[in-house]
């Protein structure tokens, strides 16, 4: 249940897509995967699934290689391709059917009828998939991706385009899918990331320029930053006097914005400057750096 992607570059023409990258997936994790267009993330994902070779490099997925295994990778990964490309004119269960007979399913009408009640599909079950709504063909995007019980799930841009209780559903479903997959999935909202994801890999230009844990220390290399409110208004000149220059201070509706050019917590420090002024504190908190804020600033 892991994906390995080891120096692997890709080209079309003279342009390089992807420039040997190297990251791992390891069993029972959900890895959002992200960077701006144009980045390489569906190139890399279509190479992971077979879809698309590299030029050089290896990628194993449950310990098998792209090149040498497909047949055997196909068989334990489910992929949803960018854009969920599906047949309009067939009908929901006649494309389910379609699919679990390509995987050589033992009992692919079973098959359907459980992958459609997994997905939540069964209102809709008896349409054709180009009448349905972007969410339920969403929907049938994972159902195909799933249908053959996958460990590893690739989903390019899982929830794109969908309205925010369409979002909702679908997250939920990836989240509930992630508990018993690997889940590699590429996308651009930052608070979905923050919410399904057990970690981050940034990707910028083909390149990898991040790969951290969500929990992990944001703030690692910038400002500590607090927030401060008091009840009467300081001087200035005395917050900086007592905080010492190795700080800026900005001051934000009632309150201040007090960074630590030393990334040093100045909590203690400002509660001081409060006893030693007589003011009381109305409010004190750290900044956490956000996630959105991260990217940006390794994707400019
Ligand atoms: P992302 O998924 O991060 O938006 P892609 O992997 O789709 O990025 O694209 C990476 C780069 O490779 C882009 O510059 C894109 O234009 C180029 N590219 C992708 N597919 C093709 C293709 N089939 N032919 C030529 N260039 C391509």
């Amino acid at each position: 249940m892991s994906i390995e992607v080891k120096n692997i570059t890709k080209k079309y023409g003279n342009q390089i897509a992807v420039n040997n990258i190297s990251f791992r997936v390891n069993a029972g994790e959900i890895v959002g995967f992200l960077g701006p267009n144009g980045a390489g993330k569906s190139t890399t994902m279509k190479i992971i699934s077979c879809f698309n070779s590299a030029h050089s490099g290896e990628v194993l997925v449950n310990g098998n290689s792209v090149q040498k295994d497909p047949l055997k990778i196909k068989k334990q990964l489910g992929y949803l391709a960018e854009n969920n490309p599906l047949y309009e004119e067939m009908y929901v269960k006649e494309f389910l059917l379609f699919v679990a007979k390509i995987h050589q399913l033992n009992n692919p009408q079973d098959a359907v009828d459980d992958v459609i009640g997994k997905v939540g599909l069964t209102p809709e079950k008896g349409k054709k998939i180009g009448q349905l709504s972007k969410g339920y063909q969403q929907r049938v995007g994972i159902a195909q991706a799933i249908i053959h019980d996958p460990d590893v799930l690739i989903l390019d841009e899982p929830t794109s385009g969908l309205d925010p209780l369409q979002l909702d559903e679908i997250r939920t479903l990836i989240k509930t899918l992630g508990k018993n997959k690997t889940v590699l999935l590429s996308t651009h909202i930052m608070q979905e990331v923050e919410s399904i994801c057990d970690r981050i890999i940034v990707i910028k230009k083909g390149e990898i320029v991040a790969d951290q844990g969500i929990k992990d220390d944001l703030n690692r290399s910038d400002e500590q930053v607090i927030v401060v409110e008091f009840d009467q208004e300081p001087k200035e000149e005395k917050l900086i006097a007592f905080l010492g220059e190795k700080t800026n201070i900005k001051k934000k509706g009632s309150s201040w914005v007090i960074a630590s050019k030393e990334n040093k917590d100045l909590r203690r420090e400002i509660a001081s400057f409060a006893k030693e002024h007589s003011l009381l504190i109305l409010e004190l908190k750290k900044e956490s750096a956000k996630l959105e804020d991260l990217f940006k600033k390794l994707t400019k």
